[in-house]
């Protein structure tokens, strides 16, 4: 799904999250994909088409909601989100 302003063109500012980020499998802010970081700290930070945004825990959670901790919410596990994105793909 594309937004309208990412079909109406290359405006300066905040640039489009990737499918990745989207599905919650990447960070929104530095773009750590969580697939190959199994380690990292991931917290949600804001939503998207009722999927769950993360972020690292701490400054780019930060960046990204205010709060180093994001919202008050558990992320899905990785695999779920992965199984969730791949649906998404077809
Ligand atoms: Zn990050």
């Amino acid at each position: 799904m594309y937004s309208q302003d990412a079909i109406s063109g290359h405006r300066r500012g905040r640039p489009e999250p990737t499918a990745e980020m989207v599905s919650g499998l990447a960070c929104l802010i530095c773009g750590t994909d969580y697939r190959n970081a199994p380690d990292a700290d991931a917290v949600v930070v804001s939503h998207r088409d009722d999927k769950q945004l993360l972020a690292c825990h701490g400054t780019c959670a930060r960046l990204a909601s205010g709060s180093v901790t994001g919202l008050e919410e558990t992320p899905l596990p990785l695999a779920e989100r992965l199984r969730r994105h791949r649906a998404d793909q077809r």
